[in-house]
């Protein structure tokens, strides 16, 4: 459960001295384990904000995270260290995260060496098996970042992350900059590798092909608050919220030429004054007096269901 707030107008690309930013607005998720919860939303929804909270990468200004039921804030440091271990985040881009100088056996062996979960003796046997385990010819583990593709390096990445011993991956738009062919490789690594290790996701995407594809349960956020939540198969058959319905509506076209166009009418309000009552009403087809003033809250609409809609009294 958290409410951030982000100040700097760097991280929003906004040019106006220190806004404070309502990022996450009473945001509240529940993850079990070995599910694969997909948090979805346009960009500047707040989704990789609640990500780096539950990676413990970001401190929430109120609320808590919770990891096997204890707060994350009250753990020892040493107990911190270990929880923050058992949540590792896989980005988007994983050049920027790969040290250019680095081997890959050195990328991926380096942490679990600090943390004792290997020897040096035995550290280029687990790295070919962190290796192996993310699809990757252990063969190659004294070659570097750059000479692998996109993909590759991707799962350098999240053979690096294994390396560690996680329970859970927080993805965010993990597998945004590859192409399709190889996105869908990489969607299906991470589902073999949940049946594997019994690994927990986080999953958040801008794509809803790619969230429908991994997920059991959809979290829709909209200006860091979230709109609807239901099962994957719900959200996709019984969408209730009007924006959830606009995201379905525009999903992309197989035709690279339509993909382009939107169907939500109007820019994304900023997240420095965001609309009040419903943030969505600027935008909504169904649009009401009363969703200009008072905001709806989530609640439920069938079972293991929920949505914020005032068309829902
Ligand atoms: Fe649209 Fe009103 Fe529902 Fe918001 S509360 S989504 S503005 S109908
Ligand atoms: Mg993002």
């Amino acid at each position: 459960k958290a409410g951030v707030l982000e100040r700097g107008a760097e991280m929003m690309g906004l040019k106006s001295p220190n806004p404070v930013v309502r990022a996450l607005d009473d945001v509240s998720i529940t993850v079990a384990q070995g599910e694969v919860v997909g948090i979805v939303g346009e960009s500047g929804c707040g989704k990789s904000t609640l990500g780096r909270v539950v990676a413990g990468l970001l401190q929430a200004s109120e609320g808590s995270v919770l990891f096997r039921g204890k707060q994350l804030a009250e753990m020892s440091g040493e107990e911190a260290e270990e929880a923050r271990l058992k949540v590792q985040m896989i980005f988007q881009d994983p050049s920027s995260s790969l040290n250019p100088r680095q081997r890959v056996r050195e990328i991926i062996g380096a942490a679990p060496l600090h943390h004792g979960m290997t020897t040096g003796r035995e550290l280029d046997d687990y790295v070919s098996r962190q290796m192996a385990r993310a699809g990757l010819d252990p063969i190659l583990a004294s070659r570097f970042p750059h000479q692998f593709s996109g993909g590759q390096r991707q799962r350098i990445g999240i053979a690096r992350a294994l390396a560690v011993q996680p329970d859970m991956l927080i993805c965010d738009e993990s597998v945004a900059a590859l192409d399709v062919s190889i996105q869908a490789q990489i969607l299906n690594l991470f589902l073999d590798l949940r049946e594997q290790l019994d690994l927990t996701y986080l999953f958040i995407s801008h794509d809803l092909s790619v969230v429908e594809h991994i997920s059991d349960r959809v979290v829709v956020m909209y200006l860091g608050r979230v709109v609807e939540e239901a099962s994957v198969a719900e959200l996709f058959s019984h969408p209730n919220h009007p924006y959830t319905r606009a995201l379905l509506d525009e999903r992309p076209s197989l035709d690279p030429v339509q993909r382009q166009f939107s169907a939500i009418e109007g820019e994304i309000p900023s997240p420095i004054s965001p609309p009040p009552g419903c943030h969505f009403h600027p935008r909504c087809p169904m649009a009401m007096a009363r969703c200009r003033v008072e905001r709806p809250e989530l609640r439920a609409v069938g079972s293991g269901h929920k949505s914020a809609c005032h068309l829902n009294d």
